[in-house]
């Protein structure tokens, strides 16, 4: 049986001093098949949010490189959308059971570069998951329609073709689920794809120095090697976190990995690491026909523009601040834990975490148990079992988190719960805030008008529900709303009447399984097609109609100029 050596072990543990550690890989680019350094000399670390270390570097491509992964996306393009779509299906069924095969080393994987718990990486790859599944019936979603004998003699049909290469740009906070809105739905539909993972958690590969090459491993595989330039002899595990230290390969690579042990053939996936000057050539270039975009309003209404200014059809999920309405009638206990759950669940860095919470009538002795119920929340690294959240992104984000709760307090607001002192031990360079609660919050106040992205809920009161349905119009962003009600008439007057494009009837993240689509709406969202659902298949695919004629035409009637009609 293998033998695990020691100093694996040993630069695990969080308390070591970074300096030890093996130099930091560099993330590799995915183009045509195979993964290569790129040649640029310029990277940006990837940091550990719970212990500073450094988990990898992740290059600035440059733009040959760039043109390259695009080329071979348009190369793969003609043989790939002449693969019988059943074979693409098949595909697509086999990267569901790689993707189940290696959710535990996927979720390790998330959990180191991003923060959230081990339990929450497990849901975001598992939501991601769900649209592989539904992308294994796109026989049936890209079916055409036909009309017999429209004219005498004559038929038309419609079929959806694919569009070409494709491109998609991906937020920090879900680096499993929002690749995989992306490019499975992309690809079963024939198309081939450039992604651009998050330059905060663009995932990362592991190097043998000696073969001097990246490799794969999987659960249960026997390796004996040279990882990180320290001999390795060993099985692979994902179940002990002593082995933390050499599992940094991130989601994005590992998926793509998991898409070509899966059948997918080289080029089909190409991946491209980078930030604004990647996301502008992608944006430019005139091989891309659609662009899928998840992130801030920031660059998602930039890349909206830019790309639409070149002609291509861009979708461009934005960011949110989700209201829960809370009637006077709704079920205790089930409301507060649903508040606490979705506001400081990911510490607050989901665009759908209700954000704020307007309570209808006297709230004071609700606000006292919402404290009680997020005071019992255990602040931890992710990886830790008892972690409810973990730390937040980077310490900018802190930065501007706490910029942005000291404000409420300075423009009125009463600090309910303060997280922003919290020391996590063991981890005390981590990025963590304690869950955080202001109340007496107005629409004027910069925590209110602001995404905060953190673990941080507002309060605020209203006399009527109809108040409350104002309230929640009156703020820009359309991603989620919810009420909490036990009264089907007040739910029914909320669904029709509230500006939000994902509502929650006593449900707090409304999130649409993939048979639906994700529909954000108002500043959550610029384009016309969402993503996923049947939504998704018409943005990564394009309508030909087809009239045809099989008779004998008449001979000597003649020629007529005038305008066919049908007859
Ligand atoms: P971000 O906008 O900073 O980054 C997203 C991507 O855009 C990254 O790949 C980044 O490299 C690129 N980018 C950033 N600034 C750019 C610029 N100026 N020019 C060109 N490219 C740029 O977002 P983030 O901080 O990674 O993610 C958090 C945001 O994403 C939040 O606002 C959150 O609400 C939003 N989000 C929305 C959804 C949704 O479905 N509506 C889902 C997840 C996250």
């Amino acid at each position: 049986k293998a033998v695990r050596p020691q100093i694996f072990a040993k630069f695990s543990t969080a308390a070591e001093p970074s300096s030890k550690q093996p130099s930091p890989l560099r993330v590799p680019n995915l183009i045509g098949g195979a993964f290569v350094d790129s040649r640029s000399s310029t990277s940006i670390d990837v940091i550990n949010p719970a212990t500073q270390e450094v988990v990898s570097q992740v290059p600035l491509t440059t733009n040959e490189e760039f043109k390259a992964a695009v080329s071979a996306a348009k190369q793969a393009f003609p043989s790939w959308r002449n693969t019988p779509i059943t074979t693409r299906q098949r595909i697509m069924f086999k990267l569901q059971e790689l993707i189940r095969r290696d959710i535990d080393k996927l979720a390790i994987n998330i959990t180191t570069e991003q923060g959230k718990t081990l339990k929450d990486a497990h849901g975001d790859v598992f939501r991601g998951l769900e649209v592989v599944e539904h992308a294994c019936g796109m026989a049936t979603l890209q079916m055409g329609e036909y009309v017999p004998n429209v004219s005498n003699g004559i038929d038309t049909y419609s079929i959806r073709e694919p569009l070409g290469v494709c491109a998609g740009i991906c937020p920090f906070n879900f680096p499993a689920m929002i690749p995989l809105w992306m490019f499975p739905v992309a690809v079963a539909c024939g198309n081939t794809f450039v992604l651009k993972p998050s330059e905060k958690d663009p995932g990362t590969h592991m190097y043998d120095y000696r073969l001097g090459k990246h490799i794969t491993m999987h659960a249960g595989d026997i390796y004996s090697g040279n990882i990180y330039g320290f001999h390795f002899l060993g099985e692979w595990t994902t179940n002990h976190s002593d082995y933390l230290c050499f599992s940094h390969e991130g989601a994005s690579i590992m998926l793509a990995e998991l898409a070509m042990e899966a059948g997918l053939p080289n080029g089909v996936l190409n991946i491209v690491h980078g930030t604004n000057d990647i996301v502008n050539a992608i944006c430019d270039d005139e091989d891309i026909r659609a662009i899928s975009f998840v992130g801030s309003n920031t660059a998602g209404m930039h890349i909206y523009a830019r790309g639409s200014a070149a002609g291509k059809r861009v979708q461009s999920n934005m960011g949110a601040k989700n209201h829960g309405i809370v009637l006077p009638d709704a079920s205790i206990d089930a409301t507060l834990n649903a508040l606490v759950a979705a506001g400081f669940g990911a510490a607050g860095q989901r665009c759908m975490a209700l954000s704020t919470v307007v309570f209808v009538g006297d709230s004071k002795s609700l606000e006292d148990k919402l404290v009680e119920r997020a005071k019992a929340l255990k602040v931890n690294a992710g990886t830790e079992p008892d972690a409810d959240l973990g730390p937040v992104i980077s310490k900018q984000a802190k930065e501007r988190i706490c910029r942005l709760i000291q404000s409420g307090v300075e423009s009125g607001a009463r600090l309910l719960l303060d997280g922003r002192n919290i020391v996590v031990p063991g981890y005390e360079h981590g990025n963590f805030i304690g869950p955080t609660i202001l109340t007496d919050v107005t629409a004027d106040m910069e925590c209110y008008k602001e995404e905060i992205f953190g673990p941080v809920l507002l309060c605020m009161r209203a006399d009527s529900l109809e108040e409350a349905i104002n309230i929640v119009n009156k703020n820009k962003y359309g991603n989620g709303a919810s009420i909490f009600t036990s009264s089907g008439i007040a739910a029914r007057k909320f669904h029709t009447e509230i500006e939000a494009g994902q509502v929650g009837i006593n449900v707090p993240i409304p999130v649409p399984l993939p048979f639906f689509s994700f529909t954000g709406s108002k500043a959550s969202f610029a384009g016309d097609l969402n993503f996923y659902g049947k939504a998704g298949v018409n943005f990564y695919t394009q309508i030909k109609t087809i009239t045809q004629q099989w008779k004998d035409l008449p001979g000597g009637s003649g020629v007529s100029l005038a305008m066919p009609t049908s007859q």
